[in-house]
C-alpha cells in the first residue's frame, strides 16, 4: 500500500496577477531535489484579501512567502520585523520566520549582486525607474560606484529615484550621452510578447568593454543583450538575478541547509522557459 505523506511545510508566492511567475516551478523543483517536505503554492490575491491572508500566514503557519507585484510594499505593514535594506528600498519580496517572529527581507538585492560578481564598474546607468530599479539603485549606492545615473521616460520618476539614491539624471532622449561602464535595463522592453523586438539602448551606442545587464529573463537572450554581445560588450541575463534572489529566499527558509543547487536550477529554468 502506498503511504501518503502530507508536506510538513507550506510555502508560496503572493501577488496579482501571478500567471507568468517562475517561482512555483523553481521552488517545487528545489524541494523535490533536496527531498524537503514542502509544498509551494501560487496565491493570487486581491488587495482586499491581503490582511486576512497574512493573518492566515501566521495562523497556519506558512513557512515562507515570496512576494511580488503589487504587494512588495504592503506586506511590510503586516510583519514583526523589516530588514533595514527592505525599508530603504521600500519593498520586501520575502517573508520568513526567525525566533517566532515574522520577518520581511528584500532578496532582489542579492539577486542583482549575483550578476555583478567579478565586475567592478566605475560608472553605471539605470534604464527605467520603477520598482525593480529601486533595488538596483540601492545596490549601486551600496557598492559605492563613483558615477551613477538614471534615465527614465517619465522624468518625475527619474528625479524621485535620483534624489533618494544619489543618482545623476540622464534625459531619456539623450541617454546614450551618459557614458557608463555598466548599463542596467530595468524596463520591460524586450520581454516576450508585443515588446520582444524593443530595446532600451540603440545597438550603435554600445561601447567596447561595456557590461549590459538585463533584468528581463523571458526571453533569456533579449534584443538588448544580443546587440550588446554583437558590439563586444559583456552580458548578464535576467535569469542570473532571478536565480540569485530565489537562492537567497531558499537560504532564509532553510537556514540549516541544504542550499539550492544553482547550476542545475539554472538548467531547469532554461528548460521551463522554452
Ligand atoms: P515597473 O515598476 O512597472 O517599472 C517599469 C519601468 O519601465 C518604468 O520606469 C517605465 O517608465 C519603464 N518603461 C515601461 N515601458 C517603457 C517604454 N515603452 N519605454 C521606455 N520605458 C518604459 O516594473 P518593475 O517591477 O520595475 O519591472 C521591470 C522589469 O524588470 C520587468 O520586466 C520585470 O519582469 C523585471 N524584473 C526582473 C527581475 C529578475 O529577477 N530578473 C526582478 C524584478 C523585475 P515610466 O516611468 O516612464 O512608465
Amino acid at each position: 500500500m502506498t503511504s501518503i505523506h502530507p508536506p510538513h511545510q507550506l510555502l508560496g508566492i503572493l501577488g496579482h496577477p501571478l500567471g507568468h511567475s517562475l517561482s512555483p516551478a523553481l521552488h517545487t523543483w528545489v524541494a523535490q531535489q533536496l527531498k524537503l517536505e514542502r509544498a509551494y503554492f501560487a496565491w493570487d490575491k486581491s488587495a482586499e484579501e491581503i490582511e486576512a491572508f497574512l493573518k492566515a500566514v501566521r495562523a497556519l503557519p506558512v513557512h515562507g512567502l515570496s512576494v511580488t507585484i503589487p504587494y512588495k510594499r504592503a506586506v511590510m505593514d503586516h510583519v514583526d520585523e523589516v530588514s533595514a535594506r527592505a525599508r530603504e528600498i521600500g519593498a520586501a519580496n520575502t517573508l520568513f520566520w526567525r525566533h517566532g517572529r515574522l520577518c520581511a527581507e528584500n532578496t532582489d538585492v542579492d539577486g542583482f549582486m549575483a550578476g555583478l560578481e567579478g565586475l567592478s564598474p566605475r560608472s553605471a546607468l539605470v534604464l527605467g525607474a520603477g520598482g525593480a530599479a529601486r533595488a538596483v539603485a540601492w545596490v549601486l549606492r551600496r557598492l559605492n560606484i563613483p558615477r551613477r545615473g538614471v534615465a527614465n521616460r517619465n522624468v518625475e520618476k527619474a528625479q524621485a529615484l535620483a534624489e533618494e539614491f544619489g543618482l545623476e539624471i540622464a534625459p531619456w532622449d539623450s541617454r546614450t550621452s551618459f557614458e557608463a561602464e555598466l548599463l542596467v535595463n530595468t524596463t520591460p522592453l524586450g520581454m516576450l510578447g508585443e515588446r520582444v523586438h524593443l530595446t532600451p539602448w540603440p545597438a550603435e551606442a554600445f561601447l567596447p568593454g561595456q557590461v549590459a545587464y538585463d533584468l528581463v529573463y523571458n526571453p533569456l537572450q533579449t534584443r538588448f543583450l544580443r546587440e550588446a554581445a554583437e558590439a563586444g560588450a559583456t552580458t548578464v541575463d535576467g535569469l542570473t538575478m532571478f536565480l540569485g534572489q530565489a537562492m537567497a529566499q531558499h537560504a532564509l527558509w532553510t537556514p540549516d541547509g541544504p542550499g539550492m543547487p544553482m547550476a542545475s536550477a539554472r538548467e531547469f529554468l532554461i528548460d521551463a522557459l522554452q
